[in-house]
């Protein structure tokens, strides 16, 4: 609090004192729009809410390298409103009310990763969002070996992602929900895949991959 009155936050998009972001910067997420991926194709229908470019890209990679917890309210807000738009869009007309609760599972941080950036970013935001729309948040997926994604190709995603992804028991989505995963960015789409895979080799079916992000 204290540091607060002494260093007033910077927006995440545009670096203006004030708010962790702004209410123009606030504005760059989206109605979820699907995304198609390879690797993704013919397992679950796939949205983002903007691209991974200009004012959206710059909050995300503030909020996640540079430990800005004050950015996350934000963005599982972006995510909350997604979620509850899902009632229009007619594939997802099931998930409106009335239907099972959702249950979010968090594409999972690396450990080494999770140090750097203050915790595990996606499980943050994804609570951000289950408090907002009342669904349950599950962390049934762990990484554990392995590198850091950043910079590699898909395959060498996929390879790197081979043997490191497991399906923690202990994070199981409670019965009788529908189980959306949650990531920040989808790139090649090989991650979110993997977790798909992985839930439903679990026996956890997966309605649908939601990310804050998609590449162009
Ligand atoms: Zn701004």
């Amino acid at each position: 609090m204290l540091l607060n009155l002494l260093l007033p936050s910077r927006c995440a998009g545009c670096d203006t004192r004030g708010a962790p972001v702004c209410s123009a910067c606030s504005r760059v997420w989206g109605t979820p729009t699907p995304v198609s991926r390879a690797p993704l194709a013919n397992l679950v229908p796939a949205y983002a809410l903007a691209r991974y470019e200009g004012v959206a890209k710059r909050i995300l990679i503030t909020y996640k390298e540079r430990g800005r917890r004050d950015v996350a309210p934000t963005l599982g807000r972006a995510l909350a409103t997604a979620l509850s738009s899902f009632a229009a869009v007619p594939s997802f007309a099931a998930l409106s009310s009335g239907t099972p609760p959702w249950c979010l599972v968090p594409a999972p941080s690396r450990r080494t990763a999770s140090r750097t950036r203050g915790g595990p970013h996606v499980q943050r935001l994804a609570e951000v969002c289950a408090r907002r729309v009342g669904a349950y948040v599950a962390p049934a997926l762990t990484l554990k070996g392995g590198r850091d994604a950043v910079g590699l190709s898909r395959a060498e995603r996929a390879r790197n992602l081979e043997g490191h992804l497991h399906y923690t028991p202990s994070g199981r989505p409670p019965p009788g929900t529908r189980v959306v995963v949650v990531d920040d960015v989808i790139t090649t789409g090989a991650t979110s895949a993997a977790c798909v895979t992985t839930l439903k080799n679990a026996g956890i079916k997966v309605t649908a991959v939601v990310a804050l992000l998609a590449t162009v």
